[in-house]
């Protein structure tokens, strides 16, 4: 077995060329063109642009560096929740070509073709069918690693393989714990200091929080990608397809819905913020489809699978399966707002609010997504459609 070692554009040709992707008398050109936070992401190609991406972990997350060690195994996790959820939704899953646990890296098909969604959004580009290709994605990689479909055995047998406490406790620091505390992680924009500080002593907003962090430290209900926000989504014009799923495991439903609503909605407050007249009115319409679509089709394929698919006898009840939909609701609501508040004063911020270079605009977008976040977790049992949502958006931030 190779042992570890960090590879270097040179190695990467090496490792290819052996692994037989490309003949070894071929000229192959390699760059590290990783824009993520922690891993490296190596693009290998010939002289007519065949090509492959080579991701590798480093036994640290890379933004911090050394200081902060990482499991290895997140590799391992990466790459076989992509080929599990391949398996059920090829159409809108990268291809992982190789796995190699002891270099800790995964060849994959280059999606060079395509564009990370989040760039793309906040340079005011328009995806309308993301949030029913999403939605159906959703459903069905959900649906078949659930109870539902799994016999109970099995599911017990894959919530053991994808068990990821390194990074769930990344997940569980910055999206539950610090953005709600004093701590050094948090990455505050100085006008929205007030409105950070008033996080800390909100004894509502602290329990509803506390109960969704609670669901997702123990509710194993299906094998979620992670981090499904817009920069683990490549789109083009007609369909998309997505990557990174290195924060994958068993855990609630809601979740992997709720992160990609809530990086929508921080693109709504940022657009909102920055843009006014036509331009405006036509994007934020455009996202509230993209939110829409995302919750119905999701909630329409659900309905249907659980209705037609389910194996577990006592869990074909339709009273249940409604119930366990409103469950799935509420908690992607919750979550949206947690990712909405996280990435406003959190750690990880996103390019959809910290790239508005007008300090007042940067302040407005911050407060609404600190206000929606909160209204979101706040009030999302009185919610009874995912139009409840836009209308808070609206009222919050505007149409
Ligand atoms: P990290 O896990 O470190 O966040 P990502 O998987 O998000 O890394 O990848 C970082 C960047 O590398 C992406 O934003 C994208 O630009 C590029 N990238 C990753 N995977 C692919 C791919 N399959 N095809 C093309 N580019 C990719
Ligand atoms: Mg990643």
């Amino acid at each position: 077995m190779t042992a570890y070692k960090t590879f270097s554009e040179t190695d990467v040709i090496q490792y290819v060329q052996e692994l037989g992707y490309f003949k070894k008398s071929q000229d192959l050109h390699c760059v590290e063109m990783g824009d993520g936070n922690l891993n490296l992401v190596f693009r290998v190609s010939d002289a007519k642009n065949n090509s492959l991406i080579v991701k590798q972990a480093l036994p640290y997350a890379r933004c911090v560096g050394e200081s902060w060690p990482l499991t290895l195994d997140r590799a391992r996790i990466e790459a076989e929740v992509l080929l599990e959820h391949f398996k059920i939704s090829p159409e809108y899953t990268v291809n992982i070509i190789h796995y190699d646990a002891a270099l800790a890296t995964i060849v994959m098909q280059d999606l060079n073709a395509f564009e990370i969604m989040r760039g793309e959004l906040v340079a005011g580009k328009r995806f309308p069918h993301v949030g029913r290709q999403l939605g159906r994605h959703l459903a069905q990689t959900l649906f078949y690693t659930s109870d539902f479909y799994l016999s109970a055995k099995e599911k017990k047998r894959q919530v053991a393989r994808f068990i990821n406490p390194d990074l769930c406790q990344i997940t569980e620091d910055l999206f539950f714990t610090d953005p709600y505390r004093e701590n050094e992680r948090n990455n505050i924009f100085q006008p929205t200091e007030t409105l950070s500080l008033e996080l800390r002593t909100d004894d509502n907003l602290l329990a509803e929080v506390a109960e969704l962090k609670a669901k997702f430290l123990n509710n194993t209900q299906a094998l979620l990608h992670g981090d499904m926000h817009s920069g683990s989504l490549f789109v083009d014009d007609k369909t998309m397809k997505v990557i990174d799923a290195e924060f994958g495991f068993y855990g609630p439903m809601g979740f992997d819905v709720g992160s990609p609503i809530g990086n929508y909605l921080l693109n709504y407050c940022g657009s909102a913020a920055k843009w006014d007249g036509k331009q405006k009115a036509n994007h934020l319409s455009i996202l509230k489809d993209i939110t829409r679509d995302t919750w119905t089709v999701f909630a329409k394929e659900m309905t249907e699978l659980m209705d037609d698919k389910t194996q577990d006898l006592a869990l074909q009840s339709p009273t249940y399966q409604a119930r366990f939909l409103r469950s799935v609701f509420l908690d992607t609501i919750g979550y949206a707002g947690c990712e909405l508040i996280r990435r406003t004063v959190g750690l990880a911020h996103v390019s959809d609010l910290e790239s508005i270079q007008e300090t007042n605009a940067r302040a407005v977008a911050e407060a609404n997504a600190i206000a929606l976040g909160k209204a979101l977790i706040n009030k999302r049992h009185s919610f009874v459609s995912i139009e409840d949502v836009l209308l808070e958006a609206e009222a919050i931030v505007g149409a």
